[in-house]
């Protein structure tokens, strides 16, 4: 079959023939549909610090897809070929504290398959049962593929509580961009943006951000006390890593608020706990992935109420073998979501 391979700890990747996956009895073998590059495959394009660590090639990437079930392993009874799905690319050990207490989103020997195991930039992709997610029929096709990146939009959002509250946003990459969807549809209002790319600024006015504000220009944190009457955001979600952001976001946040820390910073920054944590009694939270499956049913039942708009983030299509393609135009910035077709054909 075609797939994206890294083949070697080296910055690039390669469109290469390689085996179909072979399935144990409790796998599903997917033949791929669709599927979208993430900020993540950046770093394993890229070959970055986080990557060379990580990472032990050969290996298939990808892990945003749907598909359709070509097979199933002889203990699989909960699926059948030819069905719609997609896929929880964390797979939890299942034995650890957290996988026994209901936290297995945050499992201590999690393994991320696109990332420590063959993924889904290919023909085919095979995952464990337990982790395959049938995709509504009331759903957009398209948006299947994309369900990894709004779950953590969806996971973030709802953290907390939205309805009725002032809502500012770090960074509009496709995750920023899908929260501003989310925290809409779920009665969050006014909605600000903080985002330095004039492309995804104007994907943030699309989406329906009530103020788009652009650090380079002002000073955001000020911008948002002004136009909350000198209080500040109810909620804050930190989408981008950029530590100016980090920084931005504390300050912008009232007191008593809530941020969600979603971006993964680079490397290690300072805060001023003092000021922006403890004087305000602000609830600082981690946020990792998605909830498996809660926050799955609850992006199904926002999909299903048709209160997520998501056209206008799927800004590109091409076909698997233009993969290079894809990570430029990402690199450049002038993109958000970009679906692949393995076989060349659309949805
Ligand atoms: P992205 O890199 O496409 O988006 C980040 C955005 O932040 C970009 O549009 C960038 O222009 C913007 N930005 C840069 N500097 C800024 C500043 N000073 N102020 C405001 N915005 C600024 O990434 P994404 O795919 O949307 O993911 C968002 C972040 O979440 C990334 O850091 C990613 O690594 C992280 N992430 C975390 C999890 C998790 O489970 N915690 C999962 C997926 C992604
Ligand atoms: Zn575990």
């Amino acid at each position: 079959m075609q797939a994206v391979v890294k083949p070697a700890p080296a910055p690039g990747a390669e469109v290469r023939q390689v085996p179909v996956p072979e399935i144990g009895a409790r796998d599903v073998l997917i033949r791929v549909r669709a599927a979208s590059i993430c900020g993540t495959d950046l770093h394993i394009y890229s070959w970055d610090r986080w990557a060379q660590r990580r990472l032990r090639p050969p290996l298939v990437f990808g892990h945003e897809f749907c598909g359709h079930v070509e097979s199933v392993g002889d203990e699989v009874a909960n699926f059948k070929p030819g069905e719609f799905v997609s896929a929880e690319m964390h797979v939890a050990c299942g034995h650890c504290y957290q996988c026994l207490t209901g936290q297995s989103h945050i499992c201590q020997d999690v393994r991320i398959i696109g990332i420590d195991a063959d993924g889904c930039f290919a023909e085919y992709v095979k995952i464990p049962a337990s982790n395959v997610w049938k995709i509504d029929p009331a759903i957009p096709v398209e948006y299947a593929a994309i369900l990894d990146p709004l779950g953590n939009a969806v996971h973030t959002v709802l953290a907390g509580e939205v309805a009725g509250m002032s809502v500012a946003i770090t960074g509009a990459g496709p995750i920023g961009l899908f929260s501003i969807a989310v925290a809409k549809a779920c009665g969050a209002g006014p909605v600000f943006v903080t985002e330095p790319h004039p492309y995804r600024q104007q994907l943030a006015v699309k989406m329906g951000a009530d103020a788009v504000l652009d650090p380079g220009a002002v000073d955001v944190a000020a911008e948002v006390l002004r136009r909350t009457g000198g209080v500040g955001a109810d909620v804050v979600l930190e989408m981008s890593g950029h530590p100016d952001a980090l920084r931005q976001g504390f300050q912008m946040l009232r007191r008593g608020g809530r941020i969600s820390l979603l971006g993964i910073p680079a490397k290690p920054l300072e805060i001023d706990l003092a000021n922006d944590v403890i004087f305000k009694g602000a609830v600082v939270q981690g946020i990792n992935g998605r909830r498996v499956f809660d926050t799955w049913y609850k992006m199904q039942a926002l999909l299903k109420s048709g209160a997520l708009k998501l056209d206008p983030l799927i800004t590109d299509r091409m076909p698997l073998a233009d993969f290079d393609k894809g990570i430029q135009l990402l690199l450049s910035g002038n993109a958000s979501k970009i679906l692949l077709y393995p076989d060349g054909q659309k949805l």
